[in-house]
């Protein structure tokens, strides 16, 4: 972990670092180690969280990376979980974070859960704050969703080809053939150290950038044009990183 901060504080200027998981909050040296080292080496941190861990910590960790949190993207697991009580916790946190720190719940269309996802939908906007549904994603592609869920998705996200524009929802767009930033301004890093020029590249086994633990890695100079079919994270497409679409920090699906 020492190795990967120092990696990072090599990075020029500052980063957003996004932590995911698993589950951040489960790894021992998460509060004590990641978010301070992050701080204190000048960037901003931003999580994916199941929001499993006590309200003390969410908290803790709002203190902790005070103005230097950007975004917190809590994943709703209907599967273990209810709005009420989740969102309870999400409360908390906001109340905790810093206000310029934007917060995204997120929640996978389950196919056979979609009823639920609707109504929690519904709950979570009434709390005020962002929801941004995802489509199930399988290993190569999309789950095949029936025509009735189809219909379904269509009704939760507010229509396909209008949250599919709007980007209001992740229905894992294409941007094959653009020029993107990824291994130049954003990349995927591994806990062993590896580093990837994003998430479909590594599955592709393809935009390998080098090991920031053993120091042999380096971003690339340039853009490059996308070859992928899939892009699976909103986070690029989101921060401006794609060509011709337009950052939308701050909006629905910030996460
Ligand atoms: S558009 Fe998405 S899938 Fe394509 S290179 Fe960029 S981050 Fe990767």
């Amino acid at each position: 972990l020492d190795r990967l901060l120092r990696g990072l504080a090599g990075l020029e200027g500052s980063w957003e670092v996004k932590v995911t998981g698993g589950e951040p909050f489960v790894f021992p040296g998460f509060l004590d180690r990641v978010v301070p080292g992050l701080v204190a080496r000048g960037h901003r941190v931003s999580v994916l969280t199941n929001l499993s861990a006590p309200v003390e910590e969410l908290e803790r960790f709002a203190h902790l990376a005070g103005e230097r949190l950007a975004v917190v993207s809590a994943s709703l697991h209907l599967d273990s979980t209810t709005p009420v009580a989740f969102l309870g916790r999400l409360e908390a946190l906001r109340a905790a974070a810093h206000p310029g720190t934007r917060v995204v719940v997120n929640s996978v269309l389950v196919p056979d859960r979609l009823a639920q996802v609707r109504a929690a939908r519904q709950v979570v906007e009434e709390r005020g704050f962002r929801f941004f549904p995802q489509v199930m994603k399988v290993k190569h592609g999309i789950h095949p969703y029936s025509p009735d869920q189809v219909k379904e998705v269509a009704m939760i996200v507010g229509g396909l080809e209008r949250a599919e524009a709007s980007r209001e929802a992740n229905l894992a767009p294409s941007y094959s053939g653009r020029r993107c930033l990824a291994g130049w301004r954003y990349f995927v890093l591994m806990q062993d150290g590896a580093a990837w020029a994003c998430r479909s590249g590594r599955r592709h086994g393809q935009g390998w950038l080098g090991n920031v633990a053993s120091g042999t890695w380096a971003l690339r100079p340039e853009a490059k044009t996308c070859p992928y079919p899939m892009c699976p994270c909103a986070v690029p497409a989101n921060r401006g990183m794609v060509e011709g679409v337009p950052a939308r920090a701050g909006g629905p699906g910030d996460g």
